[in-house]
């Protein structure tokens, strides 16, 4: 296989580093570790790579990010760049914050705000990883457990087969069964909501959303809100309705009983009807996150992304923060050459401190969304208001999108 990015070396002697979980995560650290000429291999479940139908926010720091990871021409090409991010109250019809977005955030944080579809953006990383011979890719092979012994794991898989390799990194999410076997924490936190979500064809979109069809728009409601966007260049718009309830199920992609969720949205205005009414057939995930921990490696096993620092997806940041951590974890791979136990070690000392601030803000901004009575009007209020022409409306999410903020390599 040809590879433009393959850096000369000799890979006969050497032992692959394993990847447990072919998603974000997983395929940003194989291709960090194979542009500095480490071998690997990522062992997917699924049957095939891929991921599921909904979007994702990119803020500036993801896009330095695609940069490190040669991919962010790729992901522009296919990415939406929003007008505008508004808050709405979703009972009132109140517009309670409106900030510019996309390509406005540049000249703030040299970068812009742009959304994606999550299969749009997990093809051009699996794209990008395909073409590079030192990544193997497999697919229909679930990672049951692992051994370690002297200088080697032997990881299996429950099809029998067992892999020695260097290390292992366990990118294998929300359920991470590597997570288990390291911190032994039990399972992830139920937050007690639930997200719905939705893809149409932009020619489908009611005519009520006209005004807001190229805005990120969240309608914040009593103990719920919905977000919609557009998506790949534009051409899909992406919703998702999140509110509190007691179900849990595990997975991604468990179809959504409509009546639950229209029960939710009772007394909304006409532009979020319009689009509950719009939709038969929801998919829907419970939303889990975990409370922060300062590390999450042993010996020669660590852990990247949801498997390390799952979190509310309030803050539109997880998968930038598994991608993140791939390029911190390369660099401690790099500067510890011949020392993987204490690249391992180096690698969550960096990133615990800015993950676990994703995870307690995100937490914040899901009360902040969803609330209710004189809290719902303190927070249109302190939201409200003009703001300065000329100063960053963002100056607030600084410490996430802002170059040298606590980001590994300088990103
Ligand atoms: C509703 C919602 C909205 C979100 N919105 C945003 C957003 O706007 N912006 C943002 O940055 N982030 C967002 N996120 C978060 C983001 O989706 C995650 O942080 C990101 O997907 C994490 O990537 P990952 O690779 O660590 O894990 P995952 O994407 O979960 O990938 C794990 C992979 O491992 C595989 N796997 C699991 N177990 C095994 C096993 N035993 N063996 C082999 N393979 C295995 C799985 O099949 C999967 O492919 C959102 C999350 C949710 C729930």
């Amino acid at each position: 296989m040809g590879s433009r990015d393959k850096k000369e070396i000799d890979m006969s002697e050497d032992r692959p580093i394993v990847i447990s979980g072919g998603g974000i995560g997983g395929l940003a650290i194989a291709r960090m570790l194979a542009f500095s000429g480490r071998r690997s291999v990522v062992l997917e479940k699924a049957e095939e790579f891929g991921e599921i139908g909904a979007g994702i926010q990119l803020g500036p720091n993801t896009h330095r990010a695609f940069d490190a990871l040669k991919v962010k021409e790729a992901m522009h090409q296919i990415a939406w760049f929003p007008r505008d991010m508004i808050m709405m109250d979703s009972i009132t019809g109140e517009e309670i914050l409106r900030m510019p977005s996309g390509r406005s955030l540049t000249p703030f944080f040299g970068e812009p705000y742009a959304v994606i579809h999550r299969a749009d953006l997990h093809a051009v990383l699996f794209d990008a990883c395909s073409k590079m011979d030192e990544i193997d890719l497999r697919t229909s092979s679930e990672v049951t457990g692992y051994s370690e012994s002297g200088d080697s794991v032997c990881v299996s898989l429950s099809n029998g087969e067992e892999i020695e390799c260097e290390a292992l990194i366990g990118a294998d999410g929300l359920w991470s069964n590597i997570r288990s076997s390291i911190l032994g924490d039990g399972d992830p936190v139920v937050s007690g909501h639930i997200a719905y979500r939705a893809v149409l064809p932009i020619d489908q979109v009611p005519a009520e959303l006209g005004q807001w069809i190229d805005d990120v728009v969240l309608w914040g409601g009593p103990r719920n809100h919905l977000v919609h966007y557009r998506l790949r260049r534009g051409e899909l718009f992406n919703i998702v309705a999140v509110f509190h309830s007691s179900r849990y199920v595990e997975g991604w992609d468990e179809y959504g009983d409509p009546d639950e969720l229209y029960a939710h949205f009772e007394g909304v205005q006409a532009p979020v009807k319009a689009l509950l009414d719009k939709i038969n057939v929801w998919k829907m995930w419970v939303l889990c996150d975990r409370v922060p921990v300062r590390e999450w490696s042993r010996g020669r096993v660590t852990l990247l992304g949801d498997a390390a620092h799952p979190t509310l997806q309030y803050l539109a940041a997880g998968a930038g923060m598994a991608i993140e951590d791939a390029i911190c974890l390369a660099k401690c791979i790099e500067n510890n050459q011949d020392n993987i136990v204490e690249a391992f070690k180096a690698y969550p000392a960096e990133r615990y401190i800015r993950t676990a601030r994703v995870q307690l803000t995100a937490r914040l901004y899901g009360d902040l969304y969803h609330a209710e009575g004189v809290a719902r009007e303190l927070r249109n209020q302190l939201l409200g208001g003009k703001k300065e022409s000329g100063s960053n409306p963002y100056a607030g999410m600084a410490w996430l999108y802002q170059k040298d903020s606590g980001q590994p390599g300088g990103i």
